[in-house]
C-alpha cells in the first residue's frame, strides 16, 4: 500500500481501507447501456491493489437473469414500503470474476428494460433505492461508505438521513458520482411522495425541487457527503449555468465537498500491439502496423489509397452535444483547402446524417460515413486514422480520445470537461503534447485547429513526436482507483 494512504489511514485510527458499496443502475460485466456501466464494473478490481473491498448492488436486470440465473445464490426476501405499497424485495449473490454483485430482484420492476424512461422510471428507482437501504442491514457485508451513482440512486443519502434516522445507513458516509448531469431524474412532488414518503418540507429551492419538479439529483447533492464527477474540469463546469443544468447553485454552496475524477478505459481492450480485430499490430516504437491499419481503412471504406493524405476520424453520436454542427460547417472548406480525408462512424440526429450521405457524394473517395454502430469498425478506425476529431460542446469525461491516443490518432478537441483533461496541446516550441485544440464553441477555431494540424502533418519528426507522447500517456483505470481511495479515506 502506498505510504499516503498508510498515513491517511493512521491519521484517522484505522488499520484497514474502508468497505464500500457501489450503488448502480448498470454495471458491467452484467448490463450495460454505457459508460457508467465500465465505470462500476472496472473500479471493484482496480480497488483490490488498495485493499479495498468494494461490492456491488445493482437491480436482477431481465439481462442479467437470462445470463446468469444458473450461477445466482438466494440470500433473502423481504417486502419493502412503497407508498402504500408492499414490494417483494429479493437479494441474490452473484460473483463473477471475484467480484461480489448483490442483485435486488423484482420481476414487476426489473423484468423488461433497464431503463424504462419517463414516470415509470422513476418508479423503478424509487423501488431500487428503497429497496436498498433495506437491504444494506441484512447483506453479509458491513460498507462505511455507500458509493452512489447518478440520479438512479441519488435518492439513498436523502432516504437515509431523514427517514432511517439512528439506524445503521444514517451512519454510513455517502458519495454521489455525477456521470451526466443531464440526467437528473425530475418527477412530480406528489408523485414521488406517493412512492417514497418524503415529507413536503424537503420539497423546496434548499433541498430536491428545482423547476416545479422532485429532483432526484439535486436531493442527492444536497444530502451526499461528497460528490464529484467524471473529470476536474467538468467538476468546475457544472458549477456554472451554461453547463450546471439548474445545479449550479447547490453545487457552488458544496464546492468544498465536489472533485473530479478522470474515468480510465480498459488497456487490454484497446491495446493496438495485441488488438485482435485489428488487420495488422503496432506499438509506439514500431508503427509499420499503423500504416497497413490505414491501407486497410481506406481500403474497406472506398477511400483514395493515399497513405500522404490525412485521415481525420470521429466515431460517435451525432448530436449537438458532440459538436457535430461545428463539423458540419467547416468540412467543406478544409476537404477543399488540403489532401485530407475524413471517416465517420455513427448515428444520431437525422440532419447529421443526411449531411454525411451529402458529403460522400461531394467527395467520392475522401469522405466517407458508416451510419450505426460496429466494433470492429471502431477499432480499426482508431487505428487506421492519423486525427480524430472531437469538438464537443459539452464532455462529462470522453472515453474516445484517449482510445484515439492510444492508437496514435492524434485528437483535435474543444478544451472542455474531460477533454481538457487528457489532451495537451502540441507546442511547437518544445515539441510536447498530445493533440490539437482550440477554446470557444465556434466553428472558426475548429477550423483553424485543423489546419494547424495539417500543417504538422507536413514533418515527420513533429508527427511522431506527437504519436510518441499520444501513445505513451497512461489513462488506465489504476489512476481513478486511486483517486476513488483517496476521496473515501477523506470521508472517513
Ligand atoms: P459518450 O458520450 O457517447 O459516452 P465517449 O467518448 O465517452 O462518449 O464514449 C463513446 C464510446 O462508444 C467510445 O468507446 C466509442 O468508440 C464508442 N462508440 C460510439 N459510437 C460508436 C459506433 N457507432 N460504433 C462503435 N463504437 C462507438
Amino acid at each position: 500500500m502506498k505510504k499516503e494512504f498508510r498515513d491517511l489511514l493512521r491519521q484517522r485510527g484505522r488499520q484497514a481501507m474502508p468497505q464500500v458499496l457501489l450503488v448502480a443502475a448498470e454495471c458491467m460485466p452484467l448490463s450495460k447501456t454505457g459508460g457508467l456501466a465500465d465505470v462500476v464494473g472496472t473500479l471493484p478490481k482496480a480497488y483490490r491493489e488498495f485493499g479495498i473491498d468494494a461490492r456491488v448492488i445493482t437491480p436482477y436486470h431481465r439481462v442479467i437473469k437470462d445470463r446468469y440465473a444458473g450461477q445466482t445464490e438466494h440470500m433473502c426476501y423481504f417486502y419493502s414500503r412503497l407508498g402504500w405499497r408492499e414490494a417483494y424485495v429479493g437479494i441474490e449473490k452473484l460473483v463473477v470474476d471475484g467480484v461480489i454483485f448483490y442483485l435486488v430482484d423484482n420481476e414487476q420492476y426489473f423484468g423488461d428494460r433497464i431503463y424504462r424512461g419517463d414516470k415509470a422510471e422513476g418508479e423503478q428507482y424509487a423501488y431500487f433505492s428503497r429497496a436498498v437501504l433495506d437491504a444494506i442491514p441484512v447483506l453479509d457485508f458491513h460498507p462505511e461508505i455507500v458509493h452512489c451513482n447518478d440520479w438512479h440512486a441519488a435518492m439513498l443519502p436523502m432516504l437515509a438521513h431523514t427517514q432511517y434516522v439512528g439506524g445503521m445507513q444514517d451512519r454510513l458516509k455517502y458519495l454521489l458520482t455525477i456521470h451526466n448531469i443531464a440526467f437528473q431524474g425530475k418527477f412530480g412532488f406528489d408523485y414521488v411522495q406517493d412512492l417514497l414518503g418524503v415529507d413536503e418540507r424537503y420539497y423546496t429551492p434548499e433541498f430536491m425541487e428545482l423547476n416545479g419538479c422532485a429532483d432526484f439529483l439535486k436531493a442527492g447533492c444536497v444530502f451526499a457527503d461528497r460528490i464529484n464527477t467524471v473529470s476536474p474540469s467538468y467538476a468546475e463546469e457544472i458549477k456554472t449555468p451554461y453547463y450546471g443544468e439548474g445545479l449550479e447553485g447547490i453545487l457552488n454552496a458544496r464546492s468544498a465537498e465536489l472533485g473530479g475524477i478522470i474515468n480510465g478505459i480498459d488497456k487490454d481492450l484497446f491495446n493496438p500491439h495485441r488488438d485482435p480485430l485489428l488487420p495488422a499490430r503496432y506499438n509506439r516504437g514500431l508503427l509499420r502496423g499503423k500504416a497497413k491499419c490505414k491501407a486497410a481503412l481506406q481500403d474497406s471504406l472506398g477511400l483514395e489509397q493515399r497513405p500522404e493524405a490525412p485521415v481525420f476520424a470521429m466515431v460517435t453520436r451525432m448530436t449537438e452535444q458532440k459538436g457535430f454542427d461545428l463539423v458540419v460547417s467547416v468540412i467543406d472548406e478544409v476537404l477543399y483547402n488540403s489532401n485530407m480525408q475524413f471517416v465517420l462512424l455513427g448515428s444520431g440526429e437525422k440532419r447529421f446524417e443526411d449531411f454525411m450521405r451529402e458529403a460522400e457524394q461531394r467527395w467520392r473517395g475522401r469522405v466517407c460515413s458508416y451510419i450505426g454502430y460496429n466494433e470492429e469498425l471502431a477499432h480499426l478506425i482508431y487505428a487506421g486514422s492519423d486525427f480524430y476529431l472531437m469538438p464537443s460542446r459539452f464532455e462529462p469525461c470522453g472515453l474516445s480520445q484517449m482510445i484515439a491516443m492510444r492508437y496514435g490518432s492524434i485528437p483535435i478537441v474543444r478544451e472542455t470537461g474531460g477533454l481538457r483533461d487528457t489532451v495537451q496541446p502540441y507546442n511547437r516550441f518544445t515539441g510536447e503534447g498530445t493533440g490539437f485544440s482550440f477554446s470557444n464553441y465556434d466553428a472558426y477555431d475548429l477550423k483553424e485547429a485543423m489546419f494547424r494540424a495539417l500543417e504538422c502533418w507536413g514533418s515527420d519528426e513533429i508527427m511522431h513526436g506527437l504519436i510518441h507522447h499520444a501513445m505513451s500517456a497512461d489513462f488506465g483505470f489504476a489512476r481513478s482507483a486511486e483517486d476513488y481511495a483517496r476521496t473515501y479515506l477523506w470521508m472517513l
